[in-house]
């Protein structure tokens, strides 16, 4: 009989699977992966991994010995072309049909490309993949022989980490952020302030509200530089592009599934169609109030699974907790809880100078979000806080001197 199929082996897949699993869920699971790899964990790949501080062994999420003991089958290289509803057939990339009872849609993004002139010149390279990683890696090690500066367009958490890391071993970065300041979507702008002076300060060359026009190549027919919108050029040996994912919807897309902007699933990772539910990147989750929530975090792919694997079993496990994210930058975590969009004041708690503190965004008199720099515990505490739907006031979470965990009694 068809099992369960599951597109897509990142983080949102296999705990998908394993939920399945630890659900009592005794039928077949099968995970298919388009990468060469086995499922790996992404966030070092701009981290450790890159700045040469862990082995590609840590990269591993789950070895194939540990999927079969849990009697998941992964088949990687497998590329899902389409969905035939009708039939509940997949169609695979080798022309073959897999049937499934069930499906789950974990397929993740993808970044965006630059959409300029010399943007597919080699040495402009996107970061998103093992594969995209040890190219760009390898690129580095060029930059370091041939002294070749490395330019970063965008300065959201990808490019950031991977300007930190290129510090980190010695060579020329520039980081071109199109916007005013950095992260000005997600951080308060006493952060974006703070970000900006950290990278400056390791010697990073900023340019906010860059305008940049194209890519020029050299000789070879490699990248030697990006041309901004004044004329000038920022040579570069490598180009490295964050400037956002898009989500893969397009399989969901052409089987007709609700889509905006990347599946939509409730909070328990329903689609459209009863027996199919999706996870992680590729998904825009309808919230109560009727808007969109696109999120791209581990902890958004693994509550998203565990939630879509419930709904397969027919159980309703909605995904609500606080959302959270962090990002290493030289000796600084960065650990972010809730969504700060549509805040309008702030209350900074700890020493900013000495790079130890939180920035809670308030909107009104509701926290709804805060941001810790090597500050774990404020992390942890707000989390809670957030989940209890409890605030403090402002002052109180300025305030040093106030024991914030005493609301929470
Ligand atoms: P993915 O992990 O992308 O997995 C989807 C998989 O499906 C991919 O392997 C894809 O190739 C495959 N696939 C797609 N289409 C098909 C198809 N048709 N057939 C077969 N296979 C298919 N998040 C954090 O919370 N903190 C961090 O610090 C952080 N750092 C990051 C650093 C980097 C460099 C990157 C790239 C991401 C980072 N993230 C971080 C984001 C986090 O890694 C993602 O949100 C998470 O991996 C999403 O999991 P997913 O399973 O939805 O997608």
């Amino acid at each position: 009989a068809a099992g369960i199929v599951i597109v897509g082996a990142g983080q949102a897949g296999v705990m998908t699977a394993e939920a399945l699993r630890s659900g009592g869920y005794e039928g077949s699971i099968t995970m298919l992966g388009d990468e060469p790899h086995g499922p790996y964990h992404r966030p070092p790949l701009s981290k450790a991994w890159m700045a040469g501080e862990i082995a590609a062994a840590q990269l591993v999420m789950r070895a194939p010995e540990m999927l079969a003991r849990k009697n998941i089958t992964l088949r990687t290289g497998v590329t899902v072309k389409a969905i035939d509803r009708s039939t509940q057939t997949l169609i695979l990339g080798d022309g073959s049909t897999l049937p499934y009872a069930g499906l789950v849609l974990a397929t993740g993004s993808t970044p965006r490309a630059l959409p300029l002139p010399g943007s597919d010149a080699p040495g402009v390279l996107a970061l998103r993949t093992r594969d995209d990683a040890s190219t760009i890696a390898d690129r580095l090690a060029a930059c370091i022989e041939q002294e070749r500066p490395v330019v970063v367009i965008g300065g959201g958490f990808i490019g950031l980490e991977v300007a930190a890391t290129a510090r980190k071993k010695g060579l020329a970065v520039t980081v071109l952020e199109a916007a005013p300041r950095l992260l000005g979507r997600v951080l308060a702008p006493v952060l974006s302030d703070w970000y900006a002076e950290l990278h400056r300060g390791h010697g990073v060359q900023l340019m906010l509200g860059a305008q940049v026009a194209a890519i020029e190549t050299g000789a070879d027919g490699a990248v030697s530089g990006v041309k901004l919108a004044d004329g000038s050029v920022v040579p570069a040996g490598l180009v490295v592009v964050g400037i956002g994912v898009s989500a893969n919807d397009q399989l969901a897309q052409a089987a007709g599934l609700a889509c905006d902007r990347g599946i939509v699933v409730d909070a328990c990772g329903r689609t459209s169609d009863s027996s199919i539910v999706a996870a992680g990147d590729c998904t825009a989750r309808r919230l109560a109030d009727g808007s969109l929530l696109r999120l791209e975090s581990v902890q958004n792919a693994t509550e998203q699974g565990k939630s879509a694997a419930a709904a397969l079993l027919g159980q309703e496990r909605p995904f609500t907790a606080t959302p959270w994210f962090w990002s290493d930058q030289y000796d600084k975590k960065l650990q972010m809880a809730g969504l700060s969009m549509g805040a309008d004041g702030w209350a900074v708690r700890g020493d900013m100078a000495a790079g130890t503190f939180t920035v809670y965004h308030f909107k009104g008199e509701q926290l709804i979000a805060a941001d810790s720099v090597n500050a774990s515990k404020d992390h942890l505490l707000v989390r809670k806080l957030l989940d209890a739907g409890v605030s403090p006031t402002r002052e109180q979470a300025g305030d040093v001197g106030f024991d914030l965990a005493s609301l929470l009694v």
